[in-house]
């Protein structure tokens, strides 16, 4: 049996302090990811750092950017009236995952942390180069229909399973960290790294360093803003493509000022598609220029075995995603 010491930390100094002063710790917030991968032994900490009584407060700055704190819970933000007024992309992310209940105890920081829900990582019989460098991977020529058409490696074909996170890589967010000597902050699109040959290194943040805080910058085209999920079933399931998507719109011109594009069930990490928003810009918002902006961004797409039908359908979703945000927006004078 493995002896596991809990701490809850009072504010982020101390909890960091605990992490530095233990061999293999862990920050808990609402627990939805990290206690399932601990029953399956897949996760082994020997300290618990409790963080979910931090900040989770959800504030407006005066320059118009939103700070929304680490410990806010998944149903705080999505319900929260400026987030749905100002980034209804980010509200109808959250609400697409999980359940509920899930939501109800999950937090923001959390969720910016949860792991793969790749099959063979939480089989501990299978082989997985993430659980251990160099073990091989059992889903590159095994049950691979969920796994990543973009930015995979030979190492690890799995996917980011966030919802939550391709909103906030569409949306350009920041994400505050707190280290055992200094504070900083990280693009977003930044936090998440692609496989490699090192999978089991899945963020850009050291050791100990603690999310404290998500910032939204402000972004008025936002509002005409949404998320787009394709899955295997309703509700609770990941998504097997998703597309969080902001259209500005000229209405003297009646052409693309600025898109946002960011997908989702694709790779290793929210998978912003950059090439799709150049290919976009000052342009008219026609189905032939969302065809051509999705085959851009898709044109590097590998298929696996049991996963190429993928790329057609990421392809579908961008342009349906597009049309209904260029539907929405007001008419030309
Ligand atoms: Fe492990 Fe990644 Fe392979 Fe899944 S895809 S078995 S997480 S190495």
């Amino acid at each position: 049996m493995n002896e596991l010491r809990y701490e809850r930390a009072a504010d982020s100094a101390t909890a960091t302090t605990l992490f530095a002063g233990s061999g293999h710790a862990r920050y808990l917030g609402g627990g939805t990811n990290l206690v399932d991968l601990m029953r399956e032994t897949i996760e082994r900490p020997d300290l618990l750092v409790d963080v979910s009584g931090l900040d989770g407060h959800i504030t407006l700055r005066d320059d118009g950017t939103l700070v929304i704190g680490a410990a806010a819970t998944n149903t705080a933000v999505a319900a929260h009236r400026l987030v749905r007024e100002r980034y209804p992309v980010l509200a109808r992310a959250i609400l697409a995952g999980a359940s509920g209940q899930i939501r109800n105890m999950a937090t923001v920081g959390g969720n910016l942390l949860q792991r793969t829900r790749c099959l063979y990582f939480f089989d501990a019989a299978a082989r997985c180069n993430k659980r251990e460098r160099g073990a091989g991977c059992d889903a590159v020529d095994g049950f691979n229909r969920m796994h990543a058409i973009l930015g995979a490696s030979p190492s690890c074909v799995a996917t980011h399973p966030s919802d939550m996170c391709v909103a906030l890589a569409a949306l350009g967010a920041r994400v505050h960290v707190q280290g055992a000597s200094a504070a900083r902050s990280i693009a977003m699109v930044d936090l998440h790294r692609l496989p490699g040959d090192t999978p089991d290194v899945e963020t850009e943040l050291a050791p100990g360093e603690l999310i404290t805080a998500i910032e939204l910058p402000p972004l008025a085209f936002a509002a005409n803003s949404t998320y787009r999920k394709v899955r295997d079933r309703a509700s609770y399931a990941f998504a097997l493509i998703s597309v969080a998507a902001a259209l500005d719109i000229d209405p003297s011109s009646g052409r693309i000022r600025e898109a946002r594009i960011a997908l989702g069930g694709v790779a290793h990490k929210p998978w912003r598609a950059a090439l799709a928003e150049e290919s976009l810009r000052d342009q008219a918002p026609t189905t032939a220029n969302f065809v051509r902006a999705a085959a851009r961004e898709l044109e590097p797409a590998v298929g696996l075995s049991l996963n190429t039908f993928k790329i057609e359908l990421a392809r579908r979703v961008i342009v349906a995603t597009l049309h209904e945000l260029s539907s929405t927006t007001e008419p030309r004078a």
